[in-house]
């Protein structure tokens, strides 16, 4: 696992509005090209996820502008937040190398780790969570509680993959403990464990995981939601462990 860092990218200004001492105001900042910036990111880690390019690979940023016909800005901005999900890693004078995906060992220990951290945040959130945090974690969408289709690209799975990346994240926050749900979200996990996705099965069984979580939670019972928390993370690995 490469140690990573905050993948949420600042970029605040000056408080626009607020009067300074002479009477003006800071000037307002150009709203960044987000939409951009978030299809050139979006592309790139699809490459990467569905495995496209090598591990070992050198990715420059000009050769990427060049290739998607866009500026280096979006390029360089994606490959940042590629790079604090563990997906590249920059090398001084030779631009971003792609990393490999998991092995076994690394698959073991990401597990191992995340058996420490998750079943204690959902005994946690069993009892500092509200209604209302508790009700988040069931997504909106009737779409995202259906598992794709397995052998399917990262296309076809990002939005399931993206949805168990956020209950995860909200589980974590909900345990009230903010440096627990930050070295949970540092391990990044649903962006490694998606990028094996291809072998990996049908989630169908991860969906009933998560719906046992929140009935635990639901029942304010923390021993009930530490439990289905380490059954969910118990079955993910040997889903996954069975694909490698
Ligand atoms: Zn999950």
């Amino acid at each position: 696992m490469t140690i990573t860092k905050a993948d949420d990218v600042s970029d605040e200004g000056p408080v626009a509005g607020r009067p300074v001492r002479d009477g003006t105001r800071p000037r307002l900042r150009r709203p960044r090209r987000t939409v951009l910036a978030d299809e050139v990111y979006d592309s790139l880690k699809a490459m990467l996820m569905n495995n496209a390019v090598e591990p070992g690979s050198r990715l420059t940023t000009d050769a990427l502008a060049q290739e998607m016909g866009v500026s280096r800005t979006p390029v360089r901005e994606g490959l940042a937040r590629l790079e604090s999900e563990g997906l590249v890693v920059k090398r001084p004078l030779a631009g971003y190398l792609v990393t490999p995906p998991l092995d076994r060992k690394a698959l073991d220990e990401l597990y191992t780790v995340r058996l420490l951290l998750e079943p204690a945040a959902a005994r946690m959130a069993a009892v500092h969570a509200t209604d209302q945090q508790i009700r988040d974690l069931v997504p909106d969408d009737p779409a995202l509680r259906d598992a794709p289709a397995s052998g399917a690209g990262y296309e076809d799975y990002q939005d399931f993959a993206t949805e168990d990346g956020r209950f995860h994240d909200l589980l974590a926050a909900a345990s009230g403990v903010s440096l627990l749900q930050e070295s949970i979200r540092r391990l990044h996990a649903h962006v490694h464990t998606y990028r094996l996705w291809p072998s990996a099965g049908t989630p169908i069984e991860a969906l009933r995981e998560h719906a046992a979580i929140v009935e635990a939670l639901r029942r304010r019972d923390p021993g009930g939601a530490e439990e289905a928390m380490r059954t969910h993370l118990t079955g993910a690995h040997a889903r996954l462990t069975h694909a490698l």
